[in-house]
């Protein structure tokens, strides 16, 4: 590992998604005389928002009504979410979606070339845009085809942050990066600094995230001393395909979908969300009904319709069926294509003949790095946004559909501020902190290389495993004082024992031994602080359901959770901030009949 380069600019972004892109072309477009690194470890391209399938929310139809967006979303949040942040996301979300439309996106449209827009879970109109059944891919595109008409947008691909860099004032002023390619490491200077480094899904076994999502942008906040909030919320997504986690977009029910259990029954009625009408009325699919229900409460009529014994054993656990047959061929091939073709490649059916087995699978994380509503930290000159941040508009439960929207919105937000952060504290001293790159350097050297004494020790893919099966086991969809505190434990006993990890690869050209050895650092921080945070709140609200609490317990816990780390590892100290409430007082979470539509 050689020696430490530096590299100066005015705004530092670590991460090159869908929130990176939109912050870095927010800079170039707030000073276009600035100079605006993008840091990641792949290939922009690469990024996850790419995969996303079904859609992004944004009102745009006659019919629909800002005030209605924010509803449903704070009504999914189970009132969680803070509803100034929710006001401004739902305020701008139609400008972001236009705006992106003429960076190139190609929204799907209807014949007469007005938008076309789906149903989606939890929102009790259509207005989910969407590119057929590869959203993210286009959104991704255009967002960065559009930084590419910016000469001063400079990038690090394949550069992997393990550390923010704070000058002598406490301001954050850039990161430690190793270059994968040859094992340099750059420290990447900058007036300010945005995290967009999504979410940590891989904290869990059986997910829909890629590898890379590995809590890592989450965990340098988090040991810099920004509080990671509301971690407990963890989004199962209810139509996963066994074995593989692999996505089943919830455009396939939005399209018309749905579920049954091994007896053929829709057996989502069964549990006051509504009641289903027939495949081939016209008011089919209802919204926030049945199928369009939100996540949450599908994931648990999942579980609960297996301890009652009602799903199909499939080889590769337990099922339900997602039903496409009666959407026919055609409408399969030009609305929801990628379904057929995932189906088919990963599990050998033919959703247009047979029904596809599902099961809940984690696919998002709700809490992130701590932010206030203009997506800023506790660390001067340090933002976040995307999954990674929690602003917050998702609370206990993210709406489908949200979140491409959600990394618009305040990925341009944090880019303006962190552009004007950068004008207004344009100085700082420059060897500090390539004195704390190099510190890094020596750290990563000495932890990862450099004892002969460790080898026959640890080894990372035994310790993620061991990961993995405790989170599922005792963090999952439903948890209680005892699963939880299993967690805890095991994560200490895990933390302890990854002093000894084994590196056998010391090489310094895209060494993925190391990198699978970050990664799982960012892991252990980012589930100790998710079953912690999950220990303390002793109520059930939205994704985090306790059987030992199963009630909501607005007195005590409409509050976010904080947090904070502790320099010797040991269990995080929670605290709680409150929730802000604009207009939407604390109410009944109802869906179905009386699924608090205001509307005719
Ligand atoms: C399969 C799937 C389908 C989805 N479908 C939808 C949908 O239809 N609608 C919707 O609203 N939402 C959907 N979501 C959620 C949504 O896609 C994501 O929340 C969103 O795209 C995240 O964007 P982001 O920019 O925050 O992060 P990402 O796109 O994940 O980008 C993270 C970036 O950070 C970089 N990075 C991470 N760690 C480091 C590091 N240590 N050093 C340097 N760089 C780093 C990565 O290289 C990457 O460039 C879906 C999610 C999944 C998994």
């Amino acid at each position: 590992m050689s020696h430490v380069s530096s590299h100066h600019h005015d705004v530092v972004i670590i991460g090159g998604g869908g929130a990176g892109l939109r912050a870095a072309i927010a800079i170039a477009e707030e000073n276009p005389d600035f100079s605006v690194a993008c840091v990641s470890k792949v290939y922009p391209m690469r990024s996850h928002t790419v995969t996303a399938e079904g859609g992004a929310a944004a009102v745009i139809k006659d019919n629909d009504s800002l005030e209605d967006h924010i509803y449903d979303t704070v009504s999914g949040a189970d009132w969680l979410a803070d509803q100034d942040a929710v006001e401004y996301f739902v305020n701008r979300a139609p400008e972001e979606m236009i705006q992106l439309e003429h960076w190139g996106c190609p929204w799907s449209r209807r014949p007469d070339g007005t938008v076309q827009v789906r149903p989606f879970g939890g929102m009790k109109i259509e207005r989910t845009w969407f590119a057929a059944d590869k959203t993210g891919f286009h959104m991704l595109h255009s967002l960065f085809q559009t930084t590419l008409k910016y000469g001063n947008i400079v990038r690090y691909d394949e550069h992997f942050a393990t550390k923010l860099l704070l000058d002598d004032e406490g301001r954050c002023r850039g990161c430690a990066a190793i270059e994968l390619r040859t094992g340099t490491v750059r420290a990447v200077l900058g007036k300010s600094v945005i995290i967009c480094t999504g979410g940590a899904g891989k904290a869990f076994p059986f997910t829909t995230n890629g590898a890379i999502k590995t809590g890592d942008g989450m965990a340098m906040a988090y040991r810099a001393g920004v509080a990671l909030k509301d971690m407990e919320f963890i989004q199962y997504h209810p139509t996963g395909l066994p074995g593989t986690g692999i996505l089943i977009t919830e455009a396939s029910r939005g399209e018309g979908g749905i579920l049954v259990n091994r007896d053929g029954r829709r057996y989502l009625q069964d549990y006051d969300l509504g009641q289903p009408l027939e495949v081939d009325d016209p008011r089919h699919p209802q919204t926030r009904t049945m199928e369009l229900g939100p996540r949450d409460k599908l994931s648990q009529c999942f579980i609960k319709e297996m301890w009652a014994g009602r799903t199909i054993k499939t080889k590769d656990g337990d099922a339900v069926h997602l039903d496409l047959r009666h959407l026919g061929e055609k409408k399969i091939d030009k609305r929801i294509p990628f379904v057929r073709e995932l189906a088919r490649s990963y599990a050998g059916i033919d959703p247009v003949y047979q029904p596809i087995p599902v099961r809940p699978v984690v696919h998002y994380v709700m809490g992130g790095i701590d932010v206030d509503s203009d997506s800023a930290t506790n660390i001067p000159g340090l933002y976040a946004a995307g999954e990674c941040a929690c602003v917050s508009i998702n609370g206990a439960n993210r709406l489908g559909s949200n979140s491409l929207t959600e990394l618009l919105v305040f990925g341009g937000q944090a880019g303006t501020h962190a552009a004007r952060f950068a004008m207004d504290h344009p100085d700082y001293d420059v060897s500090g902190l390539v004195a704390q790159a190099d510190d890094e350097r020596d750290r990563i050297r000495r932890t990862y290389f450099s004892s002969p004494a460790k080898s026959g020790g640890e080894r990372i893919a035994v310790l993620r495993k061991e990961l993995h099966d405790s989170m599922e086991e005792g963090a999952g969809i439903y948890r209680d004082a005892d699963s939880l505190e299993a967690t805890c434990n095991k994560i200490a006993e895990l933390w302890e024992r990854y002093a000894n990890i084994a590196l056998d690869d010391h090489t310094n050209s895209f060494n993925t031994e190391l990198t699978a050895a970050l990664e799982l650092s960012s892991l252990l921080d980012v589930a100790q602080s998710m079953a912690h945070s999950a220990m303390e709140r002793t109520e059930s609200r939205g994704s985090h359901q306790r059987l030992d609490h199963p009630e909501r317990n607005d007195d005590d816990f409409l509050a976010h959770s904080l947090a904070f780390h502790r320099e010797d590892g040991s269990a995080p100290r929670i605290e709680y901030s409150p929730v802000t409430i604009t207009k939407w007082p604390p109410g009944a979470r109802t869906y179905g009949a009386d699924s608090g539509l205001k509307r005719e």
